[in-house]
């Protein structure tokens, strides 16, 4: 009998990585990986991090795949599926759902840490807590005084009728539009750029992220507090949470895997008028003027514009592995801020660059119209 090749596996060329598997936006298996991503969620709660990541990683792999999936035998040779994920994909093929994932959506802790996580400035750890003390709606907690919120949870609950509905590309295009103008009041040398989902094309976002860069070394230095008095200065300012740059070019490389990074960076809601929308149907406007919506803003030194871009543009699992795909297959360790061959011992593109030119170098992997 010859022996098993990879001819006889019709996958053996997906990759076991997120950033080596071309990935369009249009997901043909998206029953299978909703289900595997309430798991995931669930484990998220209980901070169980192991499983939470072996289930995301699952339904990234199968957000790839080019076919629905119809059977449990045409998945197999699949990287990244354990024996839990292809028993939920197996009652889902056979029986239409799944009992474990319909059990946890089913859980009154999961439905509640759900809804208390979905607040602006609220994680697992303070909805978890909530749980513990029997609270079980938003309006219990709001109307309990014995609660104490911190300044983002306050804006999260003030705004979170409109910053829990989904931004539009239009809506992003349109506070592009005004960061613009407002950062070039600042330094007209700035360059804007929208990172994150849409600039990976998807059609709607939960927030809209922009790097800002200026060329010239220093020349960020108290780039956002400007740009910030600039949106209070307009009326247009719901809420700021500011933080310096604590990005120090000697400690570089981390020796840790990061993911968050040190640039000067600000996590916003911004008021946005319906007017300014191109394209905003009047009757989705409900008589409203303007709606508030998150914005991140980060602006690295110039000479780390290239990694930043890279790093802020997602998606999450994208990042994972493509920092894992240096580490384990090119002996390189990545971040948001450098990239660092540790055979060589020396950091690569470790190079001065304007902020426009090294536009050029990045560019995201698989073009536009991609999620992972
Ligand atoms: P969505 O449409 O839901 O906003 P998204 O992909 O844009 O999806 P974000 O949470 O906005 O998700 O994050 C965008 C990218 O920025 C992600 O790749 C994330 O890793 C990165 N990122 C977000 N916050 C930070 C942070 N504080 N430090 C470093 N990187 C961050
Ligand atoms: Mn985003
Ligand atoms: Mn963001």
């Amino acid at each position: 009998k010859p022996e098993a090749g990879p001819q006889d596996n019709p996958w053996s060329t997906v990759s076991q990585y997120a950033c080596q598997r071309r990935t369009t936006l249009y997901n043909r298996n998206k029953i299978l990986t909703d289900a595997l991503e309430v798991l995931a969620e669930n484990y998220e709660f209980i901070e169980s991090k192991g499983p939470c990541l072996g289930f995301k990683r699952a339904a990234s792999v199968l957000k790839s795949l080019p076919v629905p999936i119809r059977s449990i035998n045409g998945i197999e040779g699949l990287p990244c599926l354990g024996p839990e994920t292809m028993a939920v994909i197996q009652d889902i093929l056979e029986c239409g759902s799944s009992s474990k994932v319909e059990e946890v959506l089913t859980d009154e802790r999961y439905q509640t840490l759900k809804i208390f996580t979905s607040v602006f400035g609220v994680g697992p750890k303070t909805a978890e807590k909530w749980f513990r003390q029997g609270l079980r709606s938003l309006e219990q907690i709001v109307s309990d005084s014995s609660i104490h919120l911190n300044r983002m949870q306050r804006a999260g609950f003030q705004y979170y009728e409109d910053i829990s509905k989904p931004v539009s590309k239009a809506e992003a295009e349109a506070l592009g539009q005004i960061i613009e103008e407002v950062a070039n009041c600042v330094n007209p040398d700035i360059t804007i750029t929208l990172t994150g989902g849409f600039r990976r094309g998807k059609e709607f976002g939960h927030d809209v992220d922009f790097l800002l860069s200026v060329p010239g070394p220093g020349k960020e230095d108290g780039l956002l507090p400007a740009v910030i008095d600039q949106f209070r200065s307009q009326g247009i300012l719901l809420y700021s949470d500011f933080q310096e740059s604590t990005f120090d070019l000697s400690k570089l490389p981390s020796r840790r895997f990061e993911a968050m990074d040190h640039f000067q960076k600000c996590f916003l809601i911004i008021k946005l008028k319906t007017e300014q929308v191109v394209g905003q149907q009047a009757e989705q406007r409900c008589g409203r003027e303007w709606r508030a919506v998150r914005v991140d803003l980060v602006a690295p030194p110039a000479e780390r514009y290239a990694f930043a871009l890279l790093g802020w543009s997602g998606s999450t699992q994208f990042e994972r592995d493509l920092r894992r795909f240096a580490r384990l297959e090119r002996n390189m360790l990545l971040d948001n801020h450098a990239l660092f061959d540790k055979t060589t011992r020396q950091s690569i593109l470790n190079f001065y660059v304007s902020g426009r030119t090294s536009q050029a170098v990045v560019t995201h992997p698989w073009g536009r119209n991609t999620e992972y």
